[in-house]
């Protein structure tokens, strides 16, 4: 790991590289990710299966691309009992945590005369994207809950779930099982891109819908970016992020293992530690050598760590705490003494750990809050995915005829002024009547 004074020059340019990677730097990656969506809008199912042939299921054929019942029983029966309770555990407190971001209608008769309100709808049909790394490696069942749980929480009653098969065509039985569990009511044996643009713009199998949410790499986060001006989608939530603030109380072993715990998402995804001791940096650094030895995904996680992690030392905890904020990452650990004290001067990130036992893996499994996450510095101006991705507000207004004579003659003034005169004759003409 590379290791800087901050703030300095050197530490400036490694923070631009690692802020700006990806999305950035993949002018062609844009263009292909176009030409794929245009393809599937022009060709439908026919381009979706030759891309899902090229890339991941090179026998698959277009009637099983969707999950059938029989799939699903199969994957019931096929799970352990120990996997369902782990499920059921995490999927019920997702569920309770999600429950309290619900947001109701509302009105309000504040001035005579007059009703005003919000009504709160959700979505018809929403796509969740659950990631697959090439081979089935990385099963994200914990993306299948969520993606899902706000979706039914929120009340859309389709919830389509796409995902890139296996080589064999098949999907994992554990995602599955978990998409059975929070109610996903369609599977689509397909990833990246395609996929994206079979539910934005819809295939004779894929009907489309009107939100796509999800984390994934950098060609499903660019495709939605496109597709974005069709549908709504949740955030860029791409390549994973981590970023630990450590004194030196921190436990060195710890840092090590969370900082690469990230690390092994995708060479994209980067790591970063910003700490107030040089001794603790140094203990880091074996510590990470170390504990790369062991990984099942090392080659991902060296190479990540080397393209985009850092290690800046910086003077105080206050200085760490602006560092981040100005980084924005997805995940931040404050691996501090009392780290709650440090909470309020936390504006940008996606989510916050606090404390030497709340490692990152924690939420992306069990807390209850979404694990799907701003990253690239969009923890600036985004949120988690939460229940508010699913439902969309209505404007309600009414006004009694008095209430309307008592501020026609400014409402028509104020559309005179803009020129509008047909605004202002659709005030005028009830004033007549
Ligand atoms: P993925 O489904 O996102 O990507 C795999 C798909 O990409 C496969 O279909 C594969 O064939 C396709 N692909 C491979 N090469 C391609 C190419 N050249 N052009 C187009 N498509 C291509 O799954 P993944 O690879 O495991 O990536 C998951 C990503 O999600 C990681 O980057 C991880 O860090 C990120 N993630 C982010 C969050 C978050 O909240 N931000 C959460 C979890 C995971």
């Amino acid at each position: 790991m590379k290791i800087y004074d901050y703030p300095s020059a050197e530490a400036e340019n490694r923070i631009q590289a690692i802020v700006n990677r990806g999305l950035d730097a993949g002018a062609a990656d844009y263009q292909n990710v176009a030409a794929i969506i245009g393809d599937v809008r022009t060709r439908g199912d026919e381009a979706v299966m030759e891309y899902t042939n090229r890339f991941d299921a090179p026998g698959m054929e277009i009637s099983g691309l969707r999950v059938t019942d029989t799939e699903m029983e199969a994957a019931r029966n096929f799970v352990s009992s120990e996997f369902l309770s782990a499920l059921d555990t995490a999927a019920s407190q997702i569920e309770a945590f999600h429950r309290r971001q619900v947001r109701n209608s509302w009105f309000t008769a504040d001035r005579q005369g007059v009703v005003l309100g919000q009504l709160t709808n959700p979505v018809d049909a929403a796509g969740v994207y659950v990631p697959g790394a090439k081979g089935g490696t990385t099963p994200l069942v914990s993306s299948v809950l969520m993606g899902a749980i706000p979706a039914a929480i929120a009340g859309v009653s389709r919830v389509v779930m796409v995902t890139p098969p296996m080589e064999d065509g098949t999907i994992n039985a554990h995602l599955l099982a978990a998409a059975d569990r929070v109610g996903v009511t369609e599977i689509y044996k397909t990833g990246s891109a395609w996929a994206v643009a079979a539910l934005a713009h819809g295939t004779k199998t894929i009907a489309p819908v009107d939100v796509i949410v999800g984390p994934g790499n950098i060609y499903v986060t660019l495709a939605k970016k496109i597709v974005s001006a069709f549908v709504g989608v949740d955030m860029i939530a791409g390549p994973s992020e981590i970023l630990v603030v450590a004194d030196e109380t921190a436990d060195p072993g710890f840092i090590a293992a969370d900082l690469l715990s990230q690390a092994e998402h995708d060479p994209l995804s980067s790591a970063i530690l910003v700490a107030t001791s040089r001794e603790l940096v140094q203990s880091v650094k074996s510590e990470v050598q170390h504990q790369l030895a062991g990984l099942s995904r090392k080659q991902i996680a060296e190479q990540s760590i080397e393209d985009f992690g850092a290690v800046f030392v910086v003077g105080d905890i206050s200085a760490a705490m602006a560092l981040s904020n100005r980084i924005a990452p997805e995940h931040l650990e404050l691996q501090i003494r009392d780290p709650f004290a440090w909470l309020p001067l936390v504006k940008n990130a996606g989510a916050v750990f606090l404390g030497a036992y709340t490692p990152e893996p924690v939420g992306d499994y069990m807390a209850g809050p979404n694990h799907v996450l701003p990253t690239g510095g969009s923890a600036r101006f985004s949120s988690a995915l939460s229940v508010d991705c699913f439902v969309k507000q209505s404007s309600v207004v009414y006004y009694s005829k008095d209430a309307f004579e008592r501020e026609a003659d400014a409402i028509a003034g104020l559309a005179e002024i803009e020129g509008l005169s047909a605004h202002a004759a659709s005030i005028r003409q009830r004033l007549k009547s």
